[in-house]
């Protein structure tokens, strides 16, 4: 899937959305999910054009990954969460159901998030 550069993350980073900025650096961007699923509920997003984990780890220059998931870091510290944990999520490919095709990790945490999926066949 080619990338859209109009799609919502690729306009909270040109500025032309708002956002709850948590943290931003080179590498990313980390504000609030609009729909928060727990107490804390964090998007951390690169700033490079990528549609999802799939497509970053195929072209992104290493240090790019690197500063990346750096930045997921740095965000749950920030939180107060490193300690007590927190869950990453990256939805990719039609059985995940993403729902903007911009890279992004949901930062879960906050409360004891239980099992990660309900048992299924
Ligand atoms: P996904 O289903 O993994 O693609 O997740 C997309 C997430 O983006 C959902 O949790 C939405 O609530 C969130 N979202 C959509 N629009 C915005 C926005 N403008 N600001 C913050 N979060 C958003």
């Amino acid at each position: 899937m080619p990338y859209d550069r109009d799609n919502i993350f690729a306009r909270i980073l040109r500025g032309e959305l708002p956002s709850k900025k948590i943290y931003e650096d080179e590498y990313a961007l980390a504000f609030h999910d609009i729909n928060p699923l727990a107490p804390v509920h964090i998007l951390v997003i690169p700033k490079g054009e990528y549609v999802s984990f799939d497509d970053f780890a195929a072209k992104a220059p290493t240090a790019d990954i690197a500063g990346f998931f750096r930045a997921v870091a740095k965000t749950a510290e920030l939180l107060g969460v490193a300690e007590s944990g927190y869950r990453l999520i990256a939805n990719h490919g039609a059985h995940a159901h993403p729902e903007v095709p911009h890279l992004h990790v949901h930062l879960l945490a906050g409360r004891s998030l239980g099992a990660m999926l309900p048992r299924s066949g």
